[in-house]
């Protein structure tokens, strides 16, 4: 099969469809030459080739060498320059791509192809030895650190005293003869270091480099990223080799970065960054603070460095064309590289842009309403999980806020945190739930999973492209960039902006979306929901099929959820309710009653406790369905368990201390979880579960008086494993409920059905659908009962279980569709075979997880049941699932 495929020239052996073969940086440079756009020649070296190193012990699929030769003979014909020649050298750039865009993770080697002798071809010329040199020099470091594995601290010493010797600041200032001196020393450094001379002939540099690609796929930050963002590891990368551009060759030539549309917040302005004679890396390195592409965010931005509408205003034009075509022809808001070569502009790169939740959902209306996309195109635009971050609360203004420095509002969202310097540190610190904030010159992919432990991140340098703000931006995480007045003390344990110091583990609050930085922790407010959110919403309710109720038991959830969307109440815990310091006694007091008055008398306090919350429930809910599940934990978990808190207990509830210690070893059990537990106990305490059914249809009849809506309670019971067992409880439930309406003179509808958490249950749901209304999966603790495992004791293995794919997911975060999805399946046909209308939902933990709910979709359950929280995360899986 064919190992390289060629682009450049206006025609290209690929196509953007091939992005698992090419990656998708070969695929879209494929499709832009396709389109003529003017993309330097080159090829691809397919994923295949990736996949087979690795297979076989780090060789190459026989036929390579030939067919990377043929590729350099293709970049020479259309360059009509020779690789390796000394006079008229081909440079080329070698770069990573793989399937799923990983900025920044992987190498590239710039510059491939020069040695002393081409350096001084490339010099002559050029006329530009200054350019030449510092090309070379550039070359020597990349490879050095990609490929030779030196750690780039070496060539910065030996730049930064040159420098120093020099008396200059920027690299820009530096000379050809400089540039040379430099050169000397990176070789010397390369040669004390290896024990070899640097590689002179450009074949040998070329494969060096492209096995350092190869290589890298396997690099710890790339499989950390793989890891986050569930990239498979056998996708493999593939190798991109190509003509260089040069934008180092002075005044009229440049590099930069952009966005077709703003990756913040959506708008659809362009946004972009360049450095005047500069290569790409320069640009995300953060090495200089970048200006910007337009006039309008210059002037934003309060920046006197002219933009480049301003400086090259032709160039801008031509480029605008082009971000236009891209982004119609992609259908969507594109990053884009770009190199100005003494004023003949050049594209590098395109890709659909990482943008934050806000702008994803901006970008995908405002494309609807332009009529670029469908509503379900728009719908399916939008990771479910990212809603999450506008969920979030932002700063709350205020006169007292002591404001350090700005920097960029590079990744929106407020944090504070204890500062820490390292990514180390980071994750160290973070490990106990400690907020903290990593502040940093600037970061490369080696802090990801320090930034992944951070609340939020600020560098000191860097522009709004750079990897900090990428990275920040695509894991939800504040950052404020180039912040360019912190100065870090020598040996990184603090920094001053000022006249203030700051050191580790002191508290500053950042605000991601205006780029300040704060002393101090400062409160936050609620989020505000955009219009375009709401608009994204009501077309994602208009596409799904399933219901969305939320897990909620006080009137504050309710209300909450019902705000964000919620159509019902999936999940009532009435424990919850018991838990309440202010009742807790009167439950203690019930299980501690030595007679049958006693328990009574305390039953009764409960009872109106409880018929207040349900009434309380009612009344936020009114006419959308409320599912209120009857006890479930075992009683023990309400008595106390120290001394003195038993004495206590004693106290209060006038029983002699000797009886509570009875009564909890009498409760005691030696698994729980399987214990005593659930309808096991509505079956033996009757009188439990009726003051609690009592309360339900008492609080029913009191909010239709009150307020004439209807209402009908959804009475659910737990743990129900034998059809007796909801026999049994749904004659008393009948027999209350009678009861209560002969008291009150009136009937309501109320329905009574089941939790299905356990593997029996949803093996005879054929059977227990003879009684059940309704089936619940109560997911975690099916989960728990199917793999015989216990969600409290998992944590002592499962990591090493997922680190070693024995389980790769969690089964408690994501529902397992072999094992636990099969019991759902057979239980929601067998419940659906018996009653054809019984309605079916899901209230555990997965409820809120997009792919769980997938799953339900696939199933054909009628709703999913989350927290208040997740509901919109859902709401929209829903819609996705549905399409
Ligand atoms: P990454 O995936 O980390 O962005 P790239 O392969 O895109 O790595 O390259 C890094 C930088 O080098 C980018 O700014 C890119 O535009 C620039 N670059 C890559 N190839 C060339 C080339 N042939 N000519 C000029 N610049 C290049
Ligand atoms: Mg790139
Ligand atoms: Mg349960």
């Amino acid at each position: 099969e064919k190992l390289v495929y060629r682009f450049g020239d206006g025609k290209a052996d690929g196509t953007r469809e091939m992005k698992k073969l090419l990656g998708g940086k070969g695929a879209n440079l494929a499709e832009m030459a396709l389109l003529g756009l003017p993309v330097p020649p080159g090829f691809t070296i397919t994923t295949e080739v990736c996949t087979a190193f690795y297979k076989n012990a780090h060789a190459y699929p026989a036929g390579l060498s030939q067919a990377v030769e043929e590729g350099i003979a293709h970049i020479e014909t259309v360059t009509g320059k020779t690789f390796g020649d000394a006079v008229d050298p081909l440079l080329v750039s070698v770069r990573s791509g793989a399937r799923a865009s990983m900025p920044g993770m992987m190498d590239t080697v710039l510059n491939l192809g020069l040695n002393d002798e081409s350096v001084t071809g490339l010099a002559a010329l050029t006329g530009d030895e200054r350019f030449a040199y510092d090309s070379y020099r550039r070359f020597i470091q990349m490879y050095a650190n990609v490929v030779l594995q030196m750690d780039h601290s070496f060539f910065e010493d030996i730049l930064e005293e040159c420098k120093r010797d020099r008396g200059v600041h920027l690299d820009t200032e530096l000379t050809a003869m400089d540039w040379r001196t430099v050169i000397n020393g990176y070789k010397g450094a390369v040669r004390n270091h290896l024990g070899t001379e640097f590689p002179h002939d450009p074949r040998e540099q070329l494969w060096g480099a492209t096995d350092a690609v190869f290589r890298s796929w396997m690099n710890d930050r790339s499989r950390t990223y793989r890891r986050l963002n569930r990239i498979p590891e056998d996708w493999g990368t593939a190798v991109n080799i190509q003509a260089m551009v040069f934008g180092n060759m002075g005044e009229t030539s440049a590099t930069g970065v952009a966005f077709t549309r703003n990756p913040s917040n959506g708008e659809n302005q362009i946004y972009g960054e360049f450095l005047k004679n500069a290569q790409g890396e320069d640009v995300v390195a953060g090495i200089r603070t970048p200006s910007n592409l337009t006039k309008r965010s210059r002037i934003e931005m309060g920046s006197d460095a002219p933009s480049l509408e301003e400086c090259m205003p032709e160039t801008y034009q031509e480029l605008i064309g082009f971000f236009e075509r891209l982004e119609s022809h992609y259908r969507d808001m594109q990053d884009i590289e770009f190199t100005v070569q003494e004023g003949k502009l050049w594209l590098l790169q395109t890709r659909t842009g990482k943008r934050t939740a806000k702008a994803a959902i901006k970008i995908a209306t405002d494309l609807c309403k332009e009529g670029i996309i469908s509503m379900e195109e728009a719908v399916m635009r939008v990771e479910p999980e990212s809603l999450d971050q506008l969920l979030h609360p932002s700063l709350a203004p205020s006169e007292k806020n002591v404001l350090l420095t700005r920097g960029l509002p590079a990744s929106p969202g407020a944090a504070a945190g204890s500062v820490v310097f390292t990514a180390d540190e980071a994750e160290e610190v973070a490990r106990d739930g400690t907020k903290i904030i990593l502040v940093r010159d600037d970061t490369s992919p080696e802090d990801i999973h320090g930034m992944h432990a951070a609340a939020g991140i600020v560098t000191a340098r860097g522009g709004m492209t750079s990897h900090a703000a990428v990275v920040a931006r695509g894991m939800g995480r504040a950052c404020v960039s180039g912040a360019g007045e912190i100065r870090f003390a020598p040996d990184r344990k603090s920094f001053t902006v000022g006249s203030a110091v700051i050191k580790k583990g002191d508290i500053i609050t950042i605000d991601g979306s205006t780029g300040e930085v704060f002393l101090g922790e400062i409160p936050t407010i609620p989020p505000e929901m955009s219009e375009e959110f709401e608009t994204l919403m009501n077309w994602a309710d208009s596409l799904r099929r399933m219901g969305i109720r939320a897990n909620a038991e006080t009137p504050v959830d309710a209300r909450r959820a019902r705000a964000f969307g919620a159509e019902g109440i999936g999940l009532c815990r009435t424990e919850h309710m018991f838990f309440d310091p202010e009742r807790i006694l009167a439950v203690q007091e019930m299980i501690l009653a030595e007679t049958q008055e006693d328990r009574t008398t305390s039953l009764s306090r409960l009872l109106d406790m409880q018929r207040l919350d349900f009434y309380e429930l009612f009344l936020v809910m009114k006419s959308y369905p409320v599912t209120i599940r009857l006890l479930d934990p075992p009683l023990h978990e309400f008595l106390p368990q120290a001394d003195d808190d038993i004495r206590a207990v004693a106290r209060a509830s006038g029983v002699d201390i000797s009886i509570v210690y009875q009564r909890i070893k009498d409760l005691n059990e030696v698994n729980p979880m399987l214990g005593h537990r659930g309808c096991r106990l509505g079956v033996t305490y009757p009188d439990i579960y009726e003051m609690q059914v009592r309360a339900i249809l008492e609080a029913a009849c009191d909010t239709v008086e009150k307020t004439g809506v209807s209402i009908a309670p959804e009475i659910m019971i737990p743990l129900v494993s034998v059809k007796e067992e909801l026999t049994m409880l749904k004659a008393r439930i009948d027999d209350i409920a009678a009861q209560v309406f002969a008291a009150r003179g009136r009937m309501l509808d109320y329905h009574v059905g089941t939790m299905i958490e356990l593997p029996r249950a949803a093996l005879v749901a054929d059977q227990i659908a003879e009684e059940a209304e309704f089936f619940s999966f109560g997911t975690n603790d099916l989960t728990q009962t199917t793999f015989g495992l216990s969600r409290d004791d998992a944590g002592a293995f499962l990591p090493a279980y997922q680190k070693a794919k024995v389980m790769p997911e969690d089964p408690f975060v994501t529902l397992d569709r072999d094992g636990v999805g099969t019991l759902m399946r057979i239980a929601a046909e067998k419940g659906r075979a018996t009653r054809r209308s019984i309605k079916l939902g899901l209230c555990g933990e997965h409820g809120g997880d997009p792919r769980s709910i997938d799953f339900c979709e696939m199933i054909g359950l009628d709703y999913v049941s989350c927290s208040p929280y997740r509901v919109p995360v859902a709401r929209l899986a829903a819609a996705q699932a549905a399409i």
